[in-house]
């Protein structure tokens, strides 16, 4: 393809409809017509990054290999695309204002008087541009977080306006917008998303493409109205109703002949290099997700309650998507559960009988998190894993937590605790590392964790060395999100306990992973850092596929 296509994906109405599972599907979908394809982010808060954002309200913080903390939808891209991708390509108005600012500092506009229009629009370009030339991709859509007609993301829509101006064959706009659906008479309404395309007449943007998310499959009168109030063809008007699962999303735009619609607009036809296979993987996943043939239950045992499921899941996402992938890779469904940590907690009367209750699952996972909330529960819960045998995984905090609740019951070291939590423990089996201290001592707490992904060895013979199938002395490479590490002065404490410490950094100083010996304990691993984050649907994480494989007793 001799010139790059741009896709840009906007909402209307509201937001969480489903902009990120849009974006990434389509990207799924031109990939298999043989087009290299990549994805940007483009959120319109002042956060130069989601590091300091806090889960319960903004969901998961997702971490790239070189350490980016970005919004959750890169996450999806990631997954669907089967590509890394890294810092540029996310976007905030915090970090393009900062980038402005920095070129203005270093002369860089040449003593001009520096706009908000044209500069920061002019911004967006370059850099979408230059992460187009990074990743080689032929096709490059760009998601704009919020909805239109909002104040926010209006200097982003101004930056389509001006590349669309530039490159009126090579611009593609799609509207994901939503029909509600209104009382007795079940009707979805349109009328919301005709407003939305008005809002971006007033930004000088015309819709080509409008995916009309609703509870129901929209009928052909709903799209013969939104073609006809909206100035599209009715064919452009994709139905996009409530599915069981994202992973089936590429298939029902297949089946509205989305792909066929996109490749015409943009004026390109499918490639040679085309490839049919990852698309028949694909429906081959489907095809287990909504016919598994049986189900493993794996409790999560968390804290962000406060604010409903709705938000847990979203807190967790990678996590819930990499036992999924596991899971349906072992042609099984997973049955997630979960389980608040404050039930565990001594103070609440029935604590014994909830923990009872674990023995119900097939395996439990302690995700990450940070502070002090539920972590007393966490201990309980991780211990009486460990003591009745329930399939454990631990996950950063998790990894914490457990090497806690070992030193204390296991090592005998009464009140051990991690620093974050106790800072005058008498056993600080888990404390900050070295630099760390001083960067919080400034209070400089954006982008200043141990982040994205570094090396390890793993030990051989040990439960994660056969997971990874790595041969000796290789390297296996995993993000990270931490401030604490294990205290080496215990290690040794650790190991004369039975704990093995199978997963270290190349220099050994920094523990990695912790696991008991197949011999003590059917699955009792914990990792340093997120394997979570680089699983793939058509490529389960080795550590997820051993866990579950684990708790569904295989
Ligand atoms: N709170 C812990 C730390 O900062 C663990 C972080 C996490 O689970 N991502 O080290």
């Amino acid at each position: 393809m001799k010139r790059a296509k741009y896709i840009f994906v906007v909402g209307g109405v509201m937001s969480g409809v489903g902009k990120g599972i849009t974006s990434s599907s389509i990207g799924k979908l031109l990939q298999t017509r043989g087009f290299s394809v990549s994805a940007i982010k483009i959120d319109p808060y002042i956060n130069v990054d989601a590091g300091t954002m806090n889960p319960t309200e903004h969901g998961e913080v997702f971490v790239l290999e070189d350490g980016t903390e970005c919004d959750q939808d890169m996450g999806n891209y990631e997954r669907f695309l089967g590509r890394y991708l890294d810092g540029r390509n996310y976007m905030t108005t915090g970090s393009i204002y900062q980038s402005v600012i920095q070129k203005e500092r270093n002369l860089e506009y040449r003593g001009k008087c520096v706009s908000v229009v044209p500069h920061i629009p002019l911004e967006v370009i370059s850099k979408i541009d230059s992460a187009l030339k990074k990743d080689k991709a032929e096709i490059m859509i760009t998601e704009i977080g919020g909805t239109v007609g909002e104040y926010e993301n209006i200097l982003f829509l101004e930056a389509i306006r001006v590349l669309k101006h530039k490159k009126p064959n090579d611009v593609l706009l799609v509207l994901v917008s939503y029909l509600p659906y209104q009382g007795d008479g079940k009707e979805l309404k349109t009328k919301p998303t005709q407003h939305a395309v008005r809002d971006l007449h007033l930004a000088g943007l015309h819709p080509d493409i409008i995916i009309a998310r609703a509870k129901i499959p929209i009928d052909k009168k709903r799209k013969e109205k939104i073609a006809f109030n909206c100035g599209v063809d009715e064919t452009e008007v994709i139905s996009a109703p409530d599915i069981v699962s994202i992973y089936k999303v590429p298939l029902n735009f297949e089946k509205e002949n989305l792909t066929k619609i996109l490749l015409e607009k943009l004026r390109i036809k499918s490639n040679n290099r085309v490839s049919t296979k990852s698309f028949s993987e694909w429906q081959r996943l489907v095809r287990t997700v909504e016919n598994p043939r049986g189900s493993v239950k794996i409790g999560i045992v968390g804290k962000y309650f406060s604010t409903g499921d709705y938000v847990l899941s979203d807190s967790y996402i990678s996590v819930i998507e990499a036992i999924k992938h596991a899971a349906y890779a072992l042609k099984y469904e997973p049955k997630i559960e979960w389980i608040d940590s404050s039930e565990f907690e001594p103070k609440s009367k029935s604590y014994r009988r909830e923990l009872r209750k674990l023995s119900n699952y097939g395996g439990i996972i302690v995700p990450g998190g940070f502070g002090s909330r539920g972590v007393d529960g966490k201990l309980n819960a991780i211990r009486y894993c460990r003591e009745n045998k329930i399939p454990f995984f631990g996950l950063c905090y998790g990894m914490q937590l457990a090497l806690v609740e070992f030193a204390r019951n296991v090592c005998g070291l009464k009140n051990a605790h991690t620093t974050e939590i106790d800072k005058n423990t008498p056993y600080p089996v888990i404390d900050l590392l070295p630099g760390q201290r001083d960067i919080m001592a400034r209070s400089n707490y954006g982008a200043t964790m141990r982040l994205g992904a570094y090396p390890a060895v793993l030990k051989s013979k040990s439960i994660v060395h056969s997971a990874y199938h790595t041969s000796d002395g290789e390297f296996i490479s995993e993000r990270h999100r931490h401030r604490y590490e294990v205290n080496p002065d215990y290690i040794g404490k650790f190991e004369a306990d039975g704990l093995v410490f199978s997963g270290m950094s190349p220099d050994h100083k920094l523990m990695e992973i912790a696991e008991l010996p197949k011999s003590r304990h059917p699955f009792f691993v914990a990792t340093q850092f997120h394997p979570e984050f680089k699983s793939r649907p058509l490529d389960p994480h080795p550590l997820f596929l051993t866990f579950v494989k684990s708790a569904m007793k295989l």
